[in-house]
């Protein structure tokens, strides 16, 4: 019999009613005769809303605790679903991420899952139950409970789906798929019927919401099948997988040169003022933010004049204080003038595998934004991948032109 792991967003189970159509799914899936493992996100915002009641009694907390708190969530859908999967006459269980044998690291609230023991699962799959695994949840070596980072339900049923060697794995969401851009943005962006590892990867890096980044990258180490697709209609979604089976599927594939465009409002462009023109001074500021666990995003160093420069570059704008604070230290430390910063900028991206065989897509993405009027401030290049920072206010006109320059849109 065949094994499928479903996995539900905290939109799919926000209240009652939804429970009992998601129920109704699983079951379907059931009597199709497949053997079901379900993984379940927090119903709602509840992730966001047992953040604000740990805001509340301090401003820094403990992230064992804060694990310990967040992993409650998924505890509430697991048996709500189970319940309401028996009352409508099929057997379930639910099991807490621990109980399923998601072992995890040591690290607290973004941990990696190690390895996954599945015997549990196993088990109760052989009585004839439907098992529902609390995603987003793992436990490590000194007993505690750990999270997956936020989203990371997405990761709990990737993994699961590798470690029982599924079938596939069905994302289910609020949305129809995975779109050639934000539809809230575009009216006629396109659903996308398959995508390659690699390009979700870039797309989900560069602002996609649709699924949480690190799922894609154990999908694609383990070769599994994800199918995005919406919990309230049975229209066929998005496949993701490999580049090869598309092509098997889509020969043309090359031919299209940007699969899609995406943004990413979480941006602050930050720069150091004349800092001296010194071997060590790079080091100095990124080392300390990295020290400070900052990611940095763009970085642009602009030509010295008399041996000072400016060095500007992007972190996530969630990161901004604690960047200033940091800075702001090495500025003294480095005699720089001042720290600068911008947070009514976004980052727009182009993102496809066909980049690599097609020359001049860049530069036709800053034609189409200089024909738009976007002012560029930034620009960062991988294989397969173009983004640039430009202001806020120019978002809607910079996708709007960037969907239509690579014919990405339904007619
Ligand atoms: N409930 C968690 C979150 O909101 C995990 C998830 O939704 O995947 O981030
Ligand atoms: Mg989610």
């Amino acid at each position: 019999m065949p094994l499928v792991v479903m996995k539900f967003g905290g939109s799919s189970v926000a209240d009652a009613e939804k429970i009992k159509r998601v129920a109704g799914r699983v079951i379907s899936k059931k009597r199709k005769g497949n053997k079901v493992v379900v993984v379940v996100s927090a119903p709602g915002d509840m992730t966001d809303d047992l953040v604000a009641l740990a805001e509340g009694v301090t401003t820094d907390p403990d992230e064992r605790e804060m694990d310990m708190l967040l992993a409650t969530g998924e505890q509430v859908s697991i048996a709500l679903l189970s319940m309401a999967i028996k009352e409508m006459g099929e057997d379930a269980i639910s099991l807490t991420g621990p109980q399923a044998g998601i072992y995890a690291d040591k690290t607290h609230t973004r941990a990696r899952i190690v390895r996954i023991a599945p015997a549990k699962i196993y088990q109760e799959l052989a009585k004839g139950k439907i098992v529902i695994v609390a995603g987003f949840q793992g436990i490590n070596r000194n007993l505690d409970i750990t999270t997956l980072g936020r989203g990371g339900s997405d990761l709990t049923a990737v993994a699961i789906a590798a470690a029982t060697k599924a079938g596939t794995c069905e994302i289910y969401t609020d949305v129809e798929g995975v779109y050639t851009t934000d539809p809230r943005l575009v009216k006629n962006a396109k659903k996308i019927d398959y995508i390659s590892y690699e390009e979700m990867l870039e797309m989900a890096g560069t602002g996609a919401q649709v699924m949480q980044g690190r799922s894609i990258e154990v999908g694609k180490k383990y070769g599994v099948d994800i199918h995005v697709c919406s919990t309230f209609s049975e229209n066929t979604g998005t496949f993701i997988t490999s580049e090869e089976k598309i092509r098997s599927r889509r020969p043309t594939m090359e031919k299209v040169a940007v699969a899609g465009v995406t943004y990413d409002k979480n941006q602050v462009k930050l720069s150091v003022i004349d800092v001296r023109d010194k071997p060590g001074v790079a080091a100095r500021i990124f080392g300390r933010l990295a020290k400070g666990g900052i990611n940095v995003d763009m970085i642009i160093q602009s030509a010295a004049t008399e041996r000072h420069n400016d060095i500007s570059f992007t972190v996530a704008r969630t990161d901004l204080k604690k960047a200033l604070g940091i800075l702001e230290k090495a500025r003294r430390a480095l005699g720089a003038k001042s720290i600068i910063y911008d947070d009514k900028v976004v980052k727009v991206s182009i993102v496809g595998v066909g980049m690599r065989s097609h020359p001049g897509v860049a530069a036709k993405m800053f034609a189409t934004l200089a024909k738009a009027k976007v002012n560029i401030e930034m620009i960062s290049t991988s294989e397969i991948k173009v983004s640039c920072i430009i202001k806020e206010h120019d978002l809607q006109r910079a996708v709007a032109a960037l969907h239509r320059a690579y014919k990405l849109g339904d007619k």
